[in-house]
């Protein structure tokens, strides 16, 4: 004591130029002295120390141990730092603890043994450790990727990864260090996330980019990816921290948002959305601005009152109402459009509630309903022009109708006058009992003869007719020689020439071969030479001519009769058809129509010229050869 008091002096200027505390304690653990560091460091005044007991600079739990350790160190005497690792802490006279650090030197002075501590406040240094380790903590724990690259290196190598990031990638630590972390972009390099970065880092900045990475198993996940350029006092770039974040949900979630307002945008009906109370559009797809003319700007201005030329706001609330107060989902009307030129076009508005976040919104698909009214229109020109058409269908029927009565009427007529001639002869048969009367039987068997053939005909022809009208008829096509059918309409006509008539028969037909339905030629060669017999007067000459031209046969019958007045000509093959002066004669006005009809069916053809009081010629052109 007494020693420390005579050299403080010099202690004091020893100790005071340094920034340790200074602690000199005797055998007794007493202080000896102090620096002023020392005194700063516990909080004590200058002299307070000096005569006071260790233990009071020593927190209490640590008193009895301590105690121990200075006396076997004092009697050891050698030189240490003070705590072997060990976390020393001190106590402040407030009675605050704090983390040091000691060194301890053991020396002797005019025989007594003291010791001499040198203390630091490691206070400082504790926190900035801790601060660390919770700031590499957090780094280790993060649940993003964090990655530190060394700037300098070349090729710019990973040199610490967290265990997130393992996670992130599937690679481990050991397979990630010293490589450049481009080696998770695989092939896929053209990435406008991976041009971004590289530019970031090329001029020294940070930059946030998404990029497409791959996992060690090849999966996909798109990393989302923020450097920072960390630099030294000089502002050189020394290294750079990425943070990565797994955002492969995101991106979908985003990317299918992207595809439904893409269909949202795209779609060929217009897409209107509007706020439920307010009534101004909020979004209106490019579907309807081409169509409206008007831009999203100058729409979201708008309601869709603006656009309805029929609807004034107070009308269309109401016709909102069901919708906006829930009762019912949907709401369905036509009614039109006004663009911004001033046109307008009829459309067909759907609307429906929505929610935009807390807003009630009301979602409007229109559809143009151009087209479809058009085509209504056209439909209901079309249904009047086909109701036209079926009402003169039944004009046309109700006139057949009358036709078939009037035909009816004229076939009782035609049946009424042979049949009578027929009766009457048979009542005069009946009368000429003598055997040298045979002659005037013969006559009157004649004319029952004729009558009946007659009526034949008419019947014939009455069935043909309705045959050909059901559809009931079956051809039959063969082979057979032109003369036997010449042959036999020449016979039966000679029995109704009349007095001096002569047909004139056809030359060289003898080796004509038909292939043809052989009914039907003698159907329409017995009307056509019948006609000229009846439409001819006496001692006139009915010639059936025969000519071949190329594959056809032409037949005419050419006569010197009536002839067909030119008005009638044209109507000369309508059913019922008798021209005037025609009327005198008997007949039905069938047998025309029928042959030509047949014959066209077979793919043969019939017309005729013909003047008045001069005669006519019916001509038949009949292919030679037709296939069934
Ligand atoms: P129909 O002889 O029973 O009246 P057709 O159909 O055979 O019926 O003839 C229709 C009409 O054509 C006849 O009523 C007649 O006016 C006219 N016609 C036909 N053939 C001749 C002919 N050879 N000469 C003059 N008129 C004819």
């Amino acid at each position: 004591m007494q020693a420390f008091q005579k050299n403080s002096d010099i202690f004091y200027l020893l100790s005071e130029g340094i920034s340790e505390g200074i602690l000199v304690v005797n055998a007794k653990q007493q202080i000896v002295a102090t620096n002023s560091a020392a005194q700063e460091m516990f909080g004590y005044k200058k002299g307070e120390l000096e005569g006071k007991q260790l233990e009071i600079l020593i927190p209490g739990r640590y008193r009895t141990v301590h105690e121990q350790h200075v006396k076997t160190f004092i009697e050891k005497s050698e030189k240490r730092p003070m705590g072997g690792g060990q976390n020393l802490s001190g106590v402040r006279k407030s009675g605050e603890e704090f983390p040091m650090e000691a060194g301890l030197n053991p020396f002797q002075l005019y025989g007594a043994t003291y010791v001499m501590a040198l203390i630091i406040d490691i206070s400082e240094r504790k926190s900035i450790e801790k601060e660390l380790n919770i700031k590499s903590e957090a780094l280790k724990s993060s649940i993003n990727g964090i990655t530190i690259t060394d700037a300098l290196l070349p090729d710019r190598p990973v040199i610490y990864t967290n265990a997130a990031f393992e996670q992130l990638t599937g690679y481990s630590n050991d397979e990630i260090m010293g490589k450049n972390l481009r080696f998770l972009q695989g092939t896929d390099r053209d990435q406008p996330g991976v041009e971004e970065m590289q530019k970031a880092i090329d001029e020294g900045r940070s930059c946030q980019v998404e990029v497409r990475n791959y996992r060690k198993d090849g999966t996909l996940f798109w990393n989302e990816i923020s450097i920072t350029p960390i630099r030294d006092e000089n502002g050189t770039v020394t290294h750079y921290i990425g943070i990565q974040d797994d955002i492969t949900k995101r991106k979908k979630i985003e990317q299918e948002r992207l595809y439904w307002s893409k269909i949202f945008d795209e779609s060929m009906n217009e897409i209107f959305v509007f706020d439920a109370h307010s009534l101004q559009f909020i979004h209106v797809n490019q579907g309807a601005l081409k169509n409206i003319g008007y831009s999203l700007e100058e729409m979201v201005r708008m309601t869709p009152v603006d656009l309805k030329p029929d609807y004034n706001e107070a009308r269309f609330r109401k016709t909102i109402e069901p919708i906006v107060k829930k009762r019912v989902e949907k709401i369905e009307f036509e009614t039109v459009h006004e663009r911004k030129d001033g046109s307008s076009y009829p459309v067909e508005v759907h609307l429906q509630l929505s929610q935009l976040g807390e807003r009630a919104v009301i979602l409007a698909v229109i559809l143009d309903i151009t087209e479809r009214k058009n085509y209504t229109e056209k439909l209901e020109r079309t249904v009047a022009k086909r109701t036209k058409q079926l009402s003169e269908a039944l004009e046309v029927e109700k006139e057949l109708n009358e036709l078939k009565t009037r035909f009816l009427s004229l076939v009782s007529h035609e049946f009424k006058t042979p049949l009578s001639s027929i009766l009457t002869s048979i009542t005069l048969l009946a009368k000429y009992t003598q055997s040298e009367q045979q002659q005037k039987r013969d006559k009157h068997i004649e004319t029952i003869k004729n009558k009946v053939r007659y009526l034949d005909k008419i019947l014939n022809d009455f069935l043909s007719l309705e045959r050909l009208e059901s559809g009931k008829v079956n051809y039959k096509i063969d082979t057979f020689p032109l003369s036997k059918v010449v042959n036999e309409v020449v016979y039966d006509a000679n029995m109704l020439l009349k007095a001096g008539q002569k047909i004139q028969y056809p030359h060289d037909i003898d080796d004509i071969d038909i292939h043809f339905e052989e009914k039907i030629l003698e159907l329409a060669l017995s009307n056509l030479v019948h006609n000229a017999i009846k439409y001819s007067p006496e001692h006139t000459v009915i010639e059936v001519q025969v000519n071949r031209n190329g594959n056809t046969l032409e037949i005419s019958i050419i006569d010197e009769g009536i002839g067909i007045p030119e008005n009638d000509q044209k109507h000369i093959f309508n059913r019922y058809f008798r021209a005037k002066n025609a009327l005198l004669d008997q007949g039905t006005g069938i047998g025309l129509s029928i042959a030509k009809q047949h014959l066209e069916n077979l793919g043969a053809s019939l017309w005729f010229e013909s003047e008045e009081n001069k005669g006519s010629t019916f001509t038949m052109q009949i292919p030679i050869s037709i296939e069934k």
